[in-house]
């Protein structure tokens, strides 16, 4: 073990001591992020791994004064145009019946205001999609149909988004799949046979959420992503749901989530990664208390390891309004992206509640 996971370990520790006597203090420390804050502005872009090199021009739109949400949906939409992607946007994998089926939602904090669509079939970029619901809608969440003739009416073009490779790796699991579908039978809380998916090696996940702090303080956020692969269509995960797989307050921080989008939908992760760091826990302590949160609220055997824990994996990304960042996954190995002025990006590693030994 390296120095730097004996460190995230030490840290693991001490935020779940202190866990309990934030959460049993109510709201006492809210107001401490926002006040803080006041004294410096300190830029910063993060985002998944993916993100690497579009979270470096989010940061130079934001050093060249535009808004972070301008910022994060620009960074965002290189990884939705980008065919090599096969988690978000064009060349996203796509549902059990080989059709692409997009969710994104997009939150800005100096107006409080946020979009989101789901399930959106045929557009490239459901991100600037969700943004449209935001800005010229009275609404927040726009899914199937509607979300596909709302993108139509503001002249988004309708297009094929599988690709050659998208539709050959979809054909390989139609022509082999057996238990590893998202069909259960009947089954309690003690089954452990079924839902195999979880294991399956070309069951790829992914997505995009990235946040930043812009030159005014200002903070936003955006996730997009084409969900589960083989999904039942119409499934919706976390990346479209405000408080799941993406929060923004402007007076705290921002956080996003990648990975097992049920497991953050039943935990409503985002909004509390937030509600900790109004607590003064740093962003990356904020983000392990989630992922200690959905270990603790994961029940049904067949989604545990034989030790009890998530056998699924699930990653967090967050920044508070004094520029800090960090990020956190269930499962050690995770990376994400981070810009802090610099012309290129980073990846750092996430720290983890888990060390993913190699047979796991
Ligand atoms: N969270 C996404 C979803 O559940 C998938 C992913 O990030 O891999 O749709």
């Amino acid at each position: 073990m390296d120095g730097s996971m004996k460190r995230r370990d030490f840290i693991k520790s001490a935020t779940f001591a202190g866990a309990a006597t934030m959460l049993g203090e109510g709201l006492s420390g809210i107001g401490q992020v926002a006040a803080q804050s006041k004294t410096a502005i300190k830029p910063v872009v993060i985002s998944s791994q993916n993100g690497l090199k579009a979270t470096a021009r989010a940061m130079e739109m934001i050093k060249e004064g535009n808004d972070a949400l301008d910022a994060v949906i620009a960074c965002v939409n290189i990884v939705e145009d980008d065919p090599n992607d096969m988690s978000v946007g064009y060349g996203g994998l796509p549902n059990e019946e080989g059709v692409v089926e997009l969710d994104s939602s997009v939150m800005h904090g100096p107006t409080g205001r946020g979009g989101a669509v789901a399930a959106i079939r045929n557009i490239k970029n459901p991100s600037k999609v969700a943004r449209l619901v935001m800005e010229r809608t009275d609404h927040v969440l726009i899914v199937g149909e509607g979300a596909l003739r709302f993108a139509k009416a503001h002249g988004f073009k309708e297009e094929d988004l599988l690709t050659k490779e998208s539709r050959e790796v979809w054909l390989k699991w139609k022509e082999t799949m057996s238990t590893d579908d998202d069909w259960l039978p009947p089954h309690d809380l003690d089954s452990k046979d079924i839902g195999e998916g979880l294991k399956s090696a070309i069951r790829t996940t992914g997505t995009i959420n990235c946040n930043a702090v812009d030159l005014k303080g200002n903070i936003s956020g955006v996730t997009t992503t084409s969900g589960l692969a083989w999904k039942i269509p119409g499934r919706v995960g976390d990346s479209p749901i405000l408080g799941a797989g993406l929060y923004v307050n402007n007076e705290v921080g921002a956080a996003g989530s990648t990975g097992r989008g049920e497991a953050n939908l039943l935990a409503c992760s985002s909004v509390m990664i937030v509600e900790y760091m109004s607590q003064g826990k740093s962003p990356e302590q904020a983000c392990l208390m989630a992922c200690e949160r959905i270990a603790r609220q994961t029940k049904m055997k067949r989604l545990l390891d034989d030790q009890g824990r998530p056998k699924f994996n699930v990653n967090f990304y967050a920044i508070n309004k004094r520029g800090e960042y960090g990020g956190a996954a269930i499962w050690s190995g995770p990376r994400f992206a981070v810009n802090t002025g610099e012309v290129e990006s980073r990846l750092e590693s996430c720290a983890y509640l888990y060390k993913r030994e190699a047979r796991n």
